[in-house]
């Protein structure tokens, strides 16, 4: 069966096509991701109604691109798979409203997709990887861990209550003057700083669960550069480096920490194969890798971290998990809704939190 995905909750408009073979074992045909950095550029920000425009204008594009790429044509596709939230409205209305023409255009099956469901499934699209499984999303909008059972069946058990890590990282790089995306920008000055020059604050370390707060952390940063500067009238690059590293170390230690707890209640369900999996921008994060490659070995489990293309917003993993949703027996017609918001877990509304 090959399931043509869409995605555009944020700002990546993207299609692709994913082959799931007799066996069950998926093949990304094809798969395209527009970015729109660009347009939202001026702004320091997305701004929703340039992203909804430009989804809308993009979407179609997207999928000439991935049917020309695998020479295939809508005749070939047994099913529409769609982000239908959480996210930006507008984006997502703009997917839903074209899977809906498509699939009702070429009388194929239409499956509204959790974004969320997206990442967390990336696993299985890249790896052999057996339920159930313990998941980290951190990006630049979620951070949450999860333990994955099955397609629409997850169990959240904790995440922030207020900044995402990526958004941590970006407001760091603005606050030093480092160029945007800030991860790869503050994880460079950081290699050359010294993280034991600043302390900054771990916050939530103290408490129990596996909830995380990144936005006290901006707020240190900020004074401790203010003090320097204060301090020496200006910056230099090695203070920087400094305020980088220990930024840097401060978030690493809080990841480590909560996903040691994560990870004793993942395997008090004493999981036939652990494994422990991450997705989001922020997976690429080389020291922040190595902190929880230790903390899995720590506790005999696997570590996952599929190739960065999947890790950050794309439509394979979207067409893939529509199709485990569609083996499954989901199906959704034309009042499929976008839904700005969609926890992945309904079990405790109290327990949700943040995270989108
Ligand atoms: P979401 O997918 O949750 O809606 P997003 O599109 O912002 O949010 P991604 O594209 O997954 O998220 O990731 C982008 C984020 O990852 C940015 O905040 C960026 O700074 C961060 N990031 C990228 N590379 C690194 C790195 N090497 N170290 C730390 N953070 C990084
Ligand atoms: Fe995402």
């Amino acid at each position: 069966l090959i399931f043509l995905g869409l995605e555009s909750s944020c700002d990546d408009t993207a299609a692709a096509l994913v082959r799931i073979g007799s066996d069950g074992a998926p093949d990304i045909l094809a798969s395209v991701v527009h970015g729109q950095a660009m347009l939202h550029a001026d702004y320091g920000g997305v701004v929703p109604e340039i992203a909804a425009r430009a989804h809308a204008e993009k979407l179609d594009t997207c999928v000439r691109e991935v049917l020309g790429q695998a020479g295939l044509g809508l005749a070939d596709v047994d099913a529409v798979a769609v982000t239908a939230g959480p996210g930006l409205i507008g984006g997502v209305i703009a997917g839903v409203m074209c899977a809906k023409g498509i699939a009702a255009g070429a009388g194929l099956p239409l499956v509204g997709v959790n974004h969320l469901a997206g990442h967390a499934l990336t696993p299985r699209l890249t790896d052999r990887v057996a339920y159930p499984y313990l998941m980290l999303l951190v990006s630049g909008g979620h951070c949450q861990f999860l333990i994955v059972r099955g397609p629409d069946d997850f169990t959240r058990l904790g995440g922030t209550i207020d900044d995402a890590p990526g958004e941590a990282f970006d407001k760091t790089a603005r606050l030093l003057g480092l160029p945007q995306p800030g991860g790869p920008s503050v994880e460079r000055e950081a290699a050359h700083g010294d993280a034991s020059r600043l302390r900054f604050p771990r916050p939530l370390l103290d408490r129990a669960g596996c909830d995380m707060s990144f936005s006290g952390l901006k707020t240190a940063l900020l004074r401790a550069r203010d003090q320097i500067v204060a301090e020496k009238s200006g910056l230099t690059r090695q203070d920087r480096a400094d305020l980088c590293a220990g930024f840097q170390a401060a978030v690493c230690d809080v990841l480590a920490e909560k996903t040691r707890r994560a990870l004793s209640l993942y395997m008090a369900e004493a999981p036939a194969a652990p494994l422990i999996a991450v997705a989001g921008g922020v997976a690429a994060n080389g020291p922040i890798r190595a902190a929880l490659t230790d903390v899995a070995a720590e506790a005999g489990a696997r570590f996952l971290a599929p190739p960065l293309a999947l890790c950050t917003d794309n439509a394979a993993m979207i067409a893939y998990a529509g199709a485990e949703l569609y083996a499954q027996g989901h199906r959704d017609d034309m009042t499929l809704a976008a839904r700005p918001r969609w926890p992945l877990d309904n079990a405790s509304p109290a327990m949700l939190g943040s995270g989108k």
